[in-house]
């Protein structure tokens, strides 16, 4: 997706503010003596953002707005200890809500719903996001918050609640407790809006089906702004993303160089008129595509594909992006094989080689299943790897998470 000229001169903007206010990333374009960009090619030369910028900023170094305009903080959940504190202004704040609003609207929510909010209030930008959005929308909130799923089911049908928004898990929770109680005719619910994260396509046919409703998803991050900066709309084609307030790039993570549109990579995101941190080329970790080409809806915001995971689990092998998600459904597809399997990545005589290790009991011929599974290897992802079928019970295990990619090209 080219960069148009009205985002380069919001950069511009977002750039002085950063500069002026001598945050982490003013000190680095200070140090690469960048004042503004003019074109793609300069906008591509912009140093990136990372995590652990920001957390090196803590407790309030990212405070790039005076301080008598700072309304609010955010946080991020920081799994190595320190987290992450966002400051707001009133408008980044009402920006949000209008992004969020937007999201439903899309999901062809109305004011004559009644939303019920399931994700938690606090420090997380989740609950107040999606509060924020829907009472801008001028739909009726239900806030409950996390938890106590007796208290929500009630609710749930005293308030006639038309519109769940919630995680997978919880959305699933919620299904199967919901058929346990016989309730379901008394649920009025039509949409559910579920924060996006990898969930497989079995889990939301389950939801969608054992609660009778659509589902949306909606892609968002605390660092910029929080969940509601993008969504599916009802030709699930993809998540619309709000380009007048964020410029996406997708780029290769280990070249770092954009991709073209369609093309597998991590998403980048510049906020374009963030008042209280604004976030210059930040690096999301979340792997996704552009889907290039036009919606059937006919919106004009680019659309996103769902995340398929994280950096961290990207391989490139021959050249082909794949993801240990795409071998697990490979595999669950073979009922002889165990849920546990290993794949070793190597480089041996110039060529990069994927070695598949999978368990199965004795009944079954170790060679005929290794073939099959190669050639299905081969069909879904293109290459042949070199599929190892051992005993049930070989194969390493672990109290924590199971290592099961092992890249000896990096080693
Ligand atoms: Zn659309």
């Amino acid at each position: 997706m080219r960069i148009s000229d009205s985002q380069i001169a919001q950069v511009n903007h977002q750039i002085q503010a950063l500069v002026s206010a001598g945050s982490f990333y003013g000190k680095k374009l200070e140090a690469a003596g960048i004042e503004s960009v003019s074109s793609q090619e300069e906008f591509e030369k912009l140093p990136f953002s990372e995590k652990s910028d920001l957390r090196d900023a803590y407790p309030l170094g990212l405070m790039t707005a005076p301080e008598e305009e700072i309304v609010r903080i955010h946080s991020s959940s920081g799994t190595t200890g320190i987290p992450v504190i966002i400051p707001y202004t009133q408008k980044d704040v009402d920006d949000w809500a209008i992004m969020f609003a937007r999201c439903y609207e899309y999901a062809g929510i109305t004011k004559m719903d009644r939303i019920q909010i399931t994700p938690g209030y606090g420090l997380w930008t989740a609950g107040i996001g999606f509060q924020n959005g829907a009472e801008r929308l001028g739909a009726m909130v239900i806030p409950m918050g996390p938890g106590n799923t007796e208290k929500q089911l009630q609710m749930m049908q005293d308030m006639g609640s038309t519109v769940l928004c919630s995680t997978s898990s919880y959305a699933l929770l919620l299904t199967e407790e919901i058929e346990k109680r016989g309730i379901k005719n008394r649920i009025k619910l039509k949409k559910g809006v579920i924060g996006s994260e990898r969930w497989s396509d079995k889990m939301r046919q389950r939801i969608s089906e054992g609660l009778g409703i659509e589902l949306y998803d909606i892609y968002g991050l605390t660092e910029i702004y929080g969940p509601g900066i993008g969504i599916n709309c009802k030709y699930n084609t993809g998540m619309h993303y709000w380009d007048d307030y964020l410029y996406i790039e997708i780029i290769d993570p280990h070249t770092l160089k954009p991709v073209p549109d369609g093309e597998m990579g991590e998403i980048v995101i510049t906020t374009l008129v963030k008042e209280g941190a604004p976030l210059i080329r930040y690096r999301t970790h979340d792997l996704s595509r552009i889907i290039p080409g036009e919606c059937p809806c006919g919106s004009c915001h680019p659309r996103l594909d769902t995340i398929m995971g994280r950096t961290d689990d990207m391989m490139k092998i021959k050249g082909v992006n794949v993801f240990p998600s795409q071998i697990e459904e490979i595999l669950q597809a073979f009922p002889e094989v165990s849920s546990e399997y290993q794949i070793r990545i190597s480089h041996l005589d110039g060529k990069d080689t994927m070695r598949i290790y999978v368990e199965t009991n004795g009944s079954v011929d170790f060679a005929d299943l290794a073939n099959r599974i190669a050639a299905k290897v081969k069909s879904v992802i293109g290459f042949t790897p070199l599929v190892k079928v051992v005993e049930n019970g070989l194969l390493p295990r672990s109290e924590k998470k199971t290592k099961r990619v092992i890249d000896e090209r990096y080693d």
